[in-house]
């Protein structure tokens, strides 16, 4: 196979390495030979991640970034030399978990080399009394969570992509499992983590319940999409496995009606470990069968925990969802959604028909949730193309919501797949900008956020800018993300 064959998505300021052969054989001397690779067959695996247009591009025969070779260290002290050689190369290096990313986090679109976590896998202690699990971060999530299950816990973290995702991508792209609502997301699951430094300093962030031990430095690197430093180790918090779960669901005449009813519910100090608003095209799509949720918008929850308590809220829940017009649906739509909710075949199916088809999940304060749901649907429906725009709502705070969109459209006859994939995020993240919203909830900004940064963050991007300067002034940790196009001062 010859990559020659392929059309590069991602070609602008490639790092080309001269001396491929010098790379590989120091390389080989730090981890070993069975830990560095340069044949195609690898390297075609790592030339994209779980990015939707990404499945447009295969189709097409292109592909999106070309790494140089690939490695898998084993320990910290070897990623760490790794970095060190790098720096003293000017080579990227791209820290890669499983590549479930959807923003293109783990493209390596500078070329380089792919640093793959995947060897990074055991559970070091679980800690009763403390109730904490440490483990290192390459650990496949499911692998993780089912150890936890066996042994009598849960860590409360369950992304719909549990079996395909790492623990230092959640930590990397600040993730929210499906069950966030009650044990939080992935910033307030971790504990202490180990990080090693773009230039290869090692360094632990101890493990404690809570400190005022000055600025919170180790916040830098749950977010920091592998840009500002390789998480090595972490520690989570975990909980005994819940006494009782209680499967509740109801539906409303309006989208507005679920926001009174949830918002109420929060207010109360009651946090179901689940809850889910599908919109009127999303029920119809999810729950057809449904007599009672017929033209309305379905809410699911799942009260889970000490059995009093579970009794409790499920009490004010239903309190809540009747006072607001809510319909009660039993427990089967709950049931449903446990069945299917790692089914995910939509998204592969639609590039098949020529169709670009993404998700973007954002963030909203109560106030504003309901004017983006709106604009964002009306600045979607006026795209010439769309076939379909539609959101649920799973993320959930006293404050406010996380909003899930759903979009698939064809582009025009003049237009690429990435131009018109480009248009519709645009479209959305403008929408949401102007509507008082927030651009990312818990997918991470990687590449294709990156150009609205700017517009999110104001001033602060300077300082965040400062911060990559200072800790990789070769800009080798996972170049041309995040920061990208608001890079003062060229890419190196
Ligand atoms: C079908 C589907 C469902 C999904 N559901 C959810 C969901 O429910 N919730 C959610 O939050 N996300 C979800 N995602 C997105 C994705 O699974 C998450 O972003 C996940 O956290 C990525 O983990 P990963 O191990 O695959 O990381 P990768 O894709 O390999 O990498 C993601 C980023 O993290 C960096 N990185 C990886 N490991 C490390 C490390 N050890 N140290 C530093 N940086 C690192 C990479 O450089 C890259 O920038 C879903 C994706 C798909 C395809």
């Amino acid at each position: 196979m010859d990559f020659k064959d392929f059309e590069l998505i991602y070609k602008e300021n490639r790092c080309e390495i001269k001396d491929k052969q010098k790379i590989e054989l120091k390389l080989k001397e730090i981890v070993g030979n069975n830990n560095v690779s340069t044949k195609e067959i690898d390297i075609l695996a790592y030339t994209n991640d779980t990015t939707l247009i990404g499945f447009n591009w295969m189709i097409q025969g292109q592909i999106a970034g070309l790494p140089d070779l690939i490695t898998w260290p084993e320990t910290v002290e070897k990623i760490s030399e790794i970095l060190k050689f790098a720096n003293q190369e000017k080579i990227p290096v791209i820290p890669y978990g499983e590549g479930s990313g959807v923003v293109g986090g783990s493209i390596p679109i500078r070329g380089g080399i792919i640093l793959d976590m995947k060897k990074f896998n055991k559970i070091l202690e679980i800690n009763d009394k403390n109730l904490t699990v440490t483990a290192q971060t390459g650990i496949n999530g499911m692998n993780l969570e089912r150890y936890l299950n066996k042994k009598g816990y849960t860590a409360g973290h369950i992304p719909q992509s549990l079996y395909f995702s790492s623990l230092g991508g959640w930590i990397a792209h600040r993730a929210a499992g499906q069950f966030s609502t009650k044990y939080g997301k992935i910033e307030d699951i971790i504990l202490g983590i180990e990080v090693v430094l773009p230039q290869g300093e090692i360094i632990n962030f101890k493990t404690i319940p809570r400190a005022a031990t000055g600025p919170q430095l180790e916040r830098l690197f749950i977010g920091g999409e592998g840009t500002l430093g390789i998480v090595t180790k972490a520690t989570l918090r975990i909980w005994p496995t819940p006494e009782k779960r209680s499967l509740i669901s109801y539906a409303f005449p309006s989208i507005e009606d679920t926001f009174n009813a949830t918002r109420q519910i929060l207010r109360e100090n009651i946090y179901p470990a689940v809850i889910r608003i599908y919109d009127k095209f999303e029920t119809k799509r999810h729950f057809p069968n449904i007599d009672n949720a017929k033209e309305k918008v379905m809410v699911i929850f799942v009260c889970e925990g000490n059995t009093k308590l579970v009794d409790l809220e499920e009490i004010i829940t239903r309190e809540k969802c009747e006072k607001n017009s809510g319909v009660d649906c039993g427990a089967y739509p709950v049931e449903h959604w446990f069945e299917t909710r790692f089914r995910v075949t939509e998204t592969s199916s639609m590039p098949t028909y020529k169709i670009v088809f993404d998700t973007i999940e954002i963030a909203s304060l109560w106030d504003n949730a309901s004017n983006i749901y709106h604009s964002v649907l009306e600045s979607m429906n006026k795209l010439e193309g769309i076939i379909l725009i539609t959101a649920h709502v799973s993320h959930f705070y006293p404050n406010g919501v996380g909003i899930y969109f759903t979009f698939g459209g064809a582009p025009g006859k003049e237009q690429t797949d990435l131009e018109y994939y480009q248009e519709c995020w645009d479209t959305t993240i403008k929408a949401v900008l102007e509507a008082g919203g927030s651009i990312a909830h818990h997918h991470g900004i990687g590449i294709n956020r990156s150009h609205w940064m700017e517009s999110e963050l104001g001033g602060s991007i300077k300082t965040l800018r400062e911060i990559k300067q200072l800790l990789d002034p070769q800009n080798i940790l996972n170049p041309g993300k995040i920061y990208v196009d608001v890079w003062k001062g060229g890419e190196k």
